[in-house]
């Protein structure tokens, strides 16, 4: 996951300070994106305190980015740590045609069936406009605004 870091730009849908986000090889499944740490943290457990305090808002900026760019039904966000333990996460669009035996944890069987390096590559400047779009307004809702519905 490190060496992501490396990776071309085309395939870049976010980089700041401490987080990035990319389609990843071996995982060009259309609308498929990790979410991962820049430092080398292992697992959830291994982020330090900045790390923790931003994990939640760029994980559901990216979930919103990638559920407005693909038009999903349902984004997904998967976290194992077994294979990488460097701290990232999948976010994975599952789509209104995929059948019930695809989705929930089922949706990993499309890596071996849908893989398609190409459209998986179209995606990302679709979902880093929906992303920057997003991350230009204001937080969703605060305690006041939440509570007066
Ligand atoms: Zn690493």
């Amino acid at each position: 996951m490190c060496e992501l870091d490396e990776a071309d730009e085309s395939v870049v849908v976010l980089r700041d300070a401490l987080w990035a986000a990319e389609v990843a090889p071996g995982y060009e499944v259309p609308g498929w994106f990790f979410l991962r740490a820049r430092r080398h943290a292992e697992l959830i457990t291994g982020l330090d305190v900045p790390e923790q305090e931003t994990f939640g808002r760029r994980a559901r900026d990216m979930v919103a980015a990638v559920t407005a760019a693909t038009g999903a039904e349902a984004t997904y966000m998967l976290m194992f740590g077994e294979n990488y333990r460097h701290f990232h996460v999948l976010i994975a669009a599952r789509t209104a045609d995929l059948p019930a035996d695809r989705r929930a944890g089922d949706i990993l069987k499309l890596r071996a069936e849908r893989t398609d390096v190409e459209r998986a590559r179209a995606l990302v400047p679709a979902v880093r406009d929906a992303y920057a779009a997003m991350t230009a307004e204001p937080p969703v809702a605060d305690a006041a605004s939440a509570g007066a519905g």
